[in-house]
């Protein structure tokens, strides 16, 4: 009995095209309201902080230069980001958003799971500061 259910399941597949998706070469169209990567819009941030100060996982450094001139730099921890769209409700300006395309970061470099957003000028600014300040760091160790 149970030998003729088993051959009941197995016979029909033995038919049947397989499931198996051939990604990547074969993309599906993502959910429209699927979380992803958050995506910034400097040009309407006022730099408040609120999105770093509400993120569960501190994944968001907002990094204020100057305030006045609006030169912001969002340093985003994709690594440690579980897409909870916290920040996304806690902008009140609404330069924060999550759009479907953003959804392929794997990556074998870690590196690569840290991003910068900003001006390029502004961005260059900080990355030279971490760098001096690790390597003062280092001569201190
Ligand atoms: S989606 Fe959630 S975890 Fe990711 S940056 Fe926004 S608040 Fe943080
Ligand atoms: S909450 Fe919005 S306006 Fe405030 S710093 Fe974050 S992105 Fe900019």
């Amino acid at each position: 009995m149970r030998f003729a259910t088993m051959l009941s399941d197995v016979l029909p597949s033995l038919f049947k095209s397989p499931m198996t998706e051939m990604y990547p070469f074969e993309r599906k169209e993502p959910p429209v309201h699927l979380r992803t990567l958050p995506s910034w819009k400097l040009e309407d941030c006022t730099g408040c902080g609120l999105c770093a100060m509400d993120c569960p996982s501190q994944a968001i450094e907002m990094i204020v230069l100057d305030k006045k001139a609006k030169r912001f730099v969002m340093c985003f921890h994709v690594d440690r980001c579980t897409f909870c769209a916290q920040c996304i409700y806690s902008c009140r300006q609404g330069c924060l958003e999550m759009t479907p395309e953003n959804w392929e970061l794997a990556t074998l470099n870690k590196n690569a799971l840290t991003l910068y957003y900003g001006d390029r000028v502004d961005v260059e600014e900080v990355l030279a500061t971490a760098a001096s300040s690790k390597d003062a760091q280092t001569t201190a160790g």
